[in-house]
């Protein structure tokens, strides 16, 4: 498996999926998501220029932090319980999670105490989902008015995994969240500054490219497989 070769590969895609609808590549980042990844892999993806890493455990990104926090920017990209934010706030360049107003409370918290203003994206489950975490997409605008008074959450846009099906299936859902995010731009709040829409996996990037991302994140399409531990071992 040739990390490099990967890396080559998405970057001609992005130019492509970027040129047919006549976007900007270089406006597009590529998020390299390094969950089950081990600390030399990433760091030969950093390497070729993926400087951007995102880890969906608090365990994980806290074990992996020392090793590599001169080296990247950590994003936290998985669903976040309350209890643990003080773990990462001062770890982590932008949580993408953001769904619910206990956890933007305790995400106001953490960061006034570190004294330092933590951007979210907020998380929409865009197909309403009964699996998936986040917002549903008729909530979301209204949701965000409502974190108008944590002063120490920047709200930079809009995150979604879509459903698992097939890529061309998908864009429908894409299109909703751009949808959702151009609404949001034109919300006038003292914490909005709507700049990112994260969407695209490695199944469907090119789609979510077509339609508007400008966050993808990318793990199997650079890493491979994932190779997951077996309880207890
Ligand atoms: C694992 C993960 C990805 C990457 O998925 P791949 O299919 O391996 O590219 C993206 N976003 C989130 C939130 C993830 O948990």
């Amino acid at each position: 498996m040739d990390i490099l070769e990967n890396i080559e590969d998405i970057k001609k895609n992005i130019k492509l999926s970027a040129g047919k609808v006549n976007r900007n590549p270089d406006e597009i980042l590529l998020l390299a998501v390094t969950k089950t990844v081990n600390i030399d892999r990433i760091k030969e993806a950093v390497s070729f220029g993926l400087k951007d890493i995102g880890e969906n455990k608090v365990q994980e990104l806290c074990d992996k932090y020392p090793y590599l926090k001169d080296l990247t920017n950590f994003h936290f990209i998985g669903h976040l319980q309350t209890n643990k934010v003080k773990y990462i706030i001062d770890k982590v360049k932008m949580i993408y999670s953001l769904d619910s107003m206990r956890l933007a409370e305790e995400i106001d918290k953490r960061a006034k105490q570190k004294n330092l203003i933590m951007d979210c994206l907020v998380e929409v489950n865009v197909a309403g989902e009964k699996s998936k975490y986040g917002v549903l997409p008729d909530d979301t605008i209204d949701f965000i008015k409502m974190l108008e008074r944590f002063k120490n959450i920047r709200i930079k846009g809009l995150m979604t995994v879509a459903p698992n099906i097939p890529a061309e299936d998908v864009r429908p859902y894409f299109k909703k969240m751009k949808e959702l995010f151009d609404n949001l731009k034109n919300v006038c709040q003292s914490n909005v500054d709507a700049k990112y829409l994260s969407m695209g996996m490695t199944n469907d990037y090119k789609v979510a490219i077509e339609e508007g991302a400008n966050i993808i994140r990318i793990g199997t399409g650079i890493f491979g497989k994932r190779l997951y531990k077996m309880e207890g071992n």
